[in-house]
């Protein structure tokens, strides 16, 4: 089959023909029919984090090629399915109760680092059927290639806590931040603001329900405009940055007691201000995985309508065009989410 293999940090992905992946028990191959380029792809290649010689992508639906032995669950070759980004053993005590990340086997495929299965930016995909969900006739794989995004965005919300009417700030408008301001309003916010400084991004961000956008491209003093917009500190910040710098704001932000997530994940060190932090008693929270059951309520709520991630979905590229597709995404330019159609 035909992979992009990532060579090292500095250098583009590789179109290359690899051996095509074999199933073992409980496990599947998929053909790749969406796969999202995913915003850690970009940093983890930078950064030196993924797997040199690996194949990267983690955002995915397809069909069921072949099945290994013993599958978990009744599925059938040409099923439609989204596969929860993680390679679970499906067997334990953790993975049957919906906690697969803390299964002791647990890996996720993307090759987002050291010994970590390959991913989907490939033609096929191999897979644990744990893992699998079946989507609906009804939804695009190229959409239900999002439910990855949106599902790590219900996970950023379902760790803020929020209560009805609170008033919520997201930092940052790539697909994360667009994905949790959706969830923001879907689960009753007062008002949302969403901080960013690309143009089209703010545009993104009351398309996908936030009641008011800022622009921090200039010397806004992002904390009093968001403080003049809510008529208070926000209840909670969510983060979806992940740079240097960006908790310490958050902190700073969020009222006496409030929450504060950290969503973008930073991937250098940073440092912050223990004694702002004391003044301030907010709750830090560092979520790090979604569930099945969340992934499986995004799909649900695409399928019956109530939520609508399309405006989300920029660009389609074939895996000839990605390796160009991945370096232009950069530098943010009028690209949200780009998905990978092999
Ligand atoms: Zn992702
Ligand atoms: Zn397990």
């Amino acid at each position: 089959m035909r992979a992009a293999i990532f060579d090292g940090p500095g250098k583009p992905l590789r179109l290359d023909e690899v051996p095509d992946p074999v199933a073992e028990p409980g496990e599947a191959i998929l053909r790749v029919r969406a796969c999202g380029i995913c915003g850690s792809d970009i940093h983890a290649t930078a950064e030196g984090v993924a797997r040199v010689g690996g194949v990267l992508g983690h955002e995915v639906a397809g069909t069921i090629e072949s099945l290994g032995p013993n599958p978990m669950g009744d599925w059938n070759v040409g099923d439609r399915v989204f596969v929860v980004s993680q390679f679970s053993c499906g067997t334990c005590g953790w993975c049957l109760v919906d906690q697969a990340h803390k299964c002791e086997s647990i890996k996720f495929f993307g090759a987002l680092g050291p010994g970590e299965p390959d991913g989907a930016y490939a033609e096929l995909l191999r897979v644990r059927t744990n893992d699998l969900l079946r989507v609906p006739d009804g939804i695009d794989l190229g959409l239900a290639a999002m439910v990855e995004p949106l599902a790590t965005g219900l996970m950023l919300i379902r760790e803020a806590e929020l209560s009805i009417g609170d008033r919520v700030v997201v930092m940052g408008g790539g697909p994360i931040g667009l994905a949790t301001v959706l969830w923001a309003r879907f689960f009753g916010a007062r008002r949302i603001v969403m901080t960013e400084m690309v143009p089209h991004r703010l545009e993104l961000g009351t398309a996908m329900g936030a009641t008011d956008v800022v622009d921090i491209s200039g010397d806004t003093d992002v904390k009093t405009e968001v403080e003049a917009l809510l008529g208070q500190a926000p209840d909670a910040v969510i983060e979806c940055v992940g740079r240097p710098g960006i908790l310490s704001q958050a902190i700073d932000m969020v009222r006496h007691g409030g929450m504060v997530i950290a969503g973008g994940v930073c991937m250098q060190p940073d440092t912050l201000s223990h004694l702002d932090a004391y003044f301030k008693e907010p709750t830090v929270r560092f979520p790090a995985t979604y569930t099945k059951a969340e992934n499986q309520f995004v799909i649900e709520m695409i399928a019956a309508g109530r939520i609508d991630p399309t405006p989300m979905l920029s660009h389609r590229v074939t895996l000839d065009e990605l390796p160009d597709a991945f370096e232009a995404l950069r530098t943010p330019t009028d690209q949200c989410k780009v998905i990978v159609t092999p």
